[in-house]
């Protein structure tokens, strides 16, 4: 058989690069906008019919072109956008591949009308299969329109390859979405099928964010920006419990172009890192310009992914920035009471930091608070919180001997958020005055300068242990309770394994145990935190949760063993607690580094201001 090598006929080529350019009717919405947005255009209209794929019609009131450039444009490689190779190191315009018109005109039909302003004639263009049909000149207001209608029509096996006419729809408002957040400086109207779905004027990204999403999204949303030599970085990060359970609500645009970065994604989760039960996604917005000569865009026809030249730079930087961004707000959800029911959201005017919280601001009833320190140096860093401690130090091993008495055990109601050491012994203060309440058992009342404050006993002791546990891993320095009376526990084959395993780890957040051989082990000592007399269980407890989170997917085996410890050891619903051990939590609480919200993403804190009763009163 004999073959011949030819250069491919341009319509074959054109057709062929459609296939990378245009694979479906959202592609040819995302290449005639960014030509309009690259045209210099302040109002936008995309008008779809049957999802794009009767018609799809871009009018712009860009810069226009001339007869001649509007013959050029449907040429392959045809654009006005770059010259030389060097041009394609610092690209500010969101086409330059000069691909899209002529892989639209392969396959659909085509109609250009355009005007620059100061032609007074503009050029109509019908295009089908390629070859120019039909070429006049008529009336038109200043700009572009290109009409693509009865796309595929040419290539039926794409035709078939398209979705349902909701999920093209869908793909199309999402294109529109991304350049309408990124562009509020441009009007933008869309019509699908005679309705209007979007028409939005010019604003602020502020305004236009609720424009698009409406206005809990902007109550929601904690505002950001940073800038430093290599990259400035802006946007908007949902706060925690405004997480969603799919990703789709996450746009990231570098250099004004939608992008889609496994990278930065990946930084932004990290950033919210323990703010988020698994499988919850934050909404988020970043806006990264970046010298155009440290990217590049041109990896894939669509654009849409990008190299960074110093990839770990970049997702060092958006790991910080976020962070500091979710660390600087106040990420308390706000009650608001509407209707008899009670609808959380959030308001960022109000902020509570831990200094309200100071211990001053709580007198507290007659019985003694024990301050104590969490290490055994002299160093006593801001972080290391107070609490509660019964029975003796032993210095010599870093460790506390506990009697397991009754007395002892009955002498607080909550051994559980005992400390480690005494240190100090806090002043009295007399005042019976009563500004923290215990309710049900389980949800701690409080009185703050902005209205009330109601936390969650058990979340609230949970993010506690987890951050104690966490900085054992890291300072190796673990408090243990040694038993007296060590207890032996024989353990299913599994859990046998697991605590071989995990050994080193659960010595470090306070375990004393010994392998014994045949699923044995000996419990010799426990960590500070636990109740005695829980010992055995809380192990199990422990082991059980751990699995339970390592299918659910957390990957990290310190951070599982300090969530399981924490949700286990932490005081549950029910524990009743006297002032000072609601004291000495709160205390602790905000001592914490995210107070706010538990190590599962749940909220630990929630205000109802006081604006918000006198409304309910009939104050205002
Ligand atoms: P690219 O955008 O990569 O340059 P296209 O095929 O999308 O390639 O467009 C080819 C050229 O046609 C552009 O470079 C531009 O000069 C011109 N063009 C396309 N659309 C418009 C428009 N809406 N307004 C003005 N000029 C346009
Ligand atoms: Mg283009």
């Amino acid at each position: 058989m004999s073959r011949k090598i030819h250069i491919m006929p341009p319509e074959l080529a054109n057709k062929i690069a459609a296939g990378e350019v245009v694979q479906r009717p959202a592609s040819v919405v995302k290449e005639l906008v960014e030509n309009s947005i690259d045209a210099g255009a302040t109002k936008i209209t995309v008008i779809v019919k049957d999802a794009g794929k009767e018609l799809i019609q871009v009018i712009d009131n860009g810069e226009g072109m001339s007869e001649e450039d509007a013959v050029m444009a449907f040429r392959r490689h045809a654009t006005s956008k770059i010259y030389k190779v060097d041009d394609l190191e610092k690209i500010n315009t969101l086409g330059f591949r000069g691909e899209a018109l002529a892989s639209i005109a392969a396959v659909a039909q085509v109609e250009l009308k355009t005007r620059p302003e100061d032609d007074e004639l503009a050029t109509f263009i019908k295009i089908e299969n390629d070859e120019i049909k039909e070429r006049t000149k008529g009336s038109f207001e200043k700009g572009t329109s290109i009409t693509v209608k009865n796309l595929f029509f040419n290539t039926p096996a794409r035709r078939h390859f398209l979705k349902t006419r909701q999920t093209e729809l869908r793909n199309i408002t999402d294109v529109i979405v991304r350049y309408a957040l990124m562009y509020p400086n441009i009007e933008w109207r869309y019509i699908s099928d005679d309705e209007e779905l979007l028409n939005l004027k010019i604003s602020t990204i502020q305004e236009r964010i609720v424009a698009l999403f409406g206005k809990k999204y902007s109550e929601s949303l904690i505002e950001f920006r940073e800038n430093t030599e290599l990259l400035s970085v802006s946007g908007f990060l949902g706060k925690p419990d405004f997480s969603k359970k799919s990703r789709a609500d996450q746009y990231v645009f570098l250099n004004g172009r939608y992008i889609y970065s496994k990278i930065i994604n990946y930084a932004v989760y990290q950033a919210y890192e323990h703010l988020l039960e698994t499988g919850s996604y934050p909404f988020f917005i970043l806006f990264i310009t970046i010298d155009p000569t440290k990217v590049d865009v041109n990896v894939h026809p669509s654009k849409h992914e990008v190299k960074f030249a110093n990839e770990s730079d970049i997702f060092r930087f958006i790991v910080s920035v976020v962070r500091r961004a979710l660390a600087s707000n106040d990420i308390i959800p706000q009650i608001k009471i509407q209707e008899g029911t009670a609808v959380q959201s959030f308001d960022s005017k109000i902020t509570i930091t831990p200094q309200t919280w100071n211990t001053k601001s709580f007198p507290t009833s007659s019985a003694q608070i024990y301050r104590i320190q969490t290490r055994q140096t002299d160093d006593i860093s801001p972080r290391d919180t107070p609490g509660l401690i019964i029975g003796q130090q032993n210095d010599s091993q870093h460790t506390i001997q506990f009697q397991r008495q009754q007395s002892i055990e009955s002498s607080t109601s909550l051994n559980s958020i005992i400390g480690r050491r005494i240190i100090e012994h806090s002043e009295n203060t007399s005042t019976e005055e009563r500004t923290i309440w215990q309710i049900h058992n389980k949800y701690i009342i409080s009185q703050i300068k902005t209205g009330i404050m109601i936390i969650d006993q058990h979340v609230a002791h949970e993010r506690i242990l987890y951050e104690r546990v966490l900085n054992n891993f890291k300072n190796s320095l673990p408090t243990t309770q040694q038993l007296l009376f060590p207890e032996t526990i024989e353990l299913h084959p599994s859990d046998y394994s697991l605590v071989k395993e995990l050994i080193p780890e659960l010595e470090k957040v306070g375990f004393a145990i010994k392998l014994f051989g045949k699923n044995t082990v000996v419990l010799e000592g426990i960590p500070a935190d636990v109740r005695i007399g829980n010992e055995r269980k809380i192990l199990q407890e422990v082991l059980d949760e751990y699995k339970v989170n390592e299918q659910g997917g957390i990957k990290d085996v310190r951070d599982n063993l300090a969530k399981s410890f924490a949700c286990k050891a932490a005081i549950k619903a029910g524990d009743r607690l006297t002032q000072q051990e609601m004291q000495i939590l709160i205390d602790q609480l905000f001592a914490t580094e995210m107070p706010y919200v538990c190590p599962h993403g749940r909220p630990v804190i929630i205000k109802i201001a006081l604006e918000e009763l006198d409304k309910r009163f009939g104050r205002t």
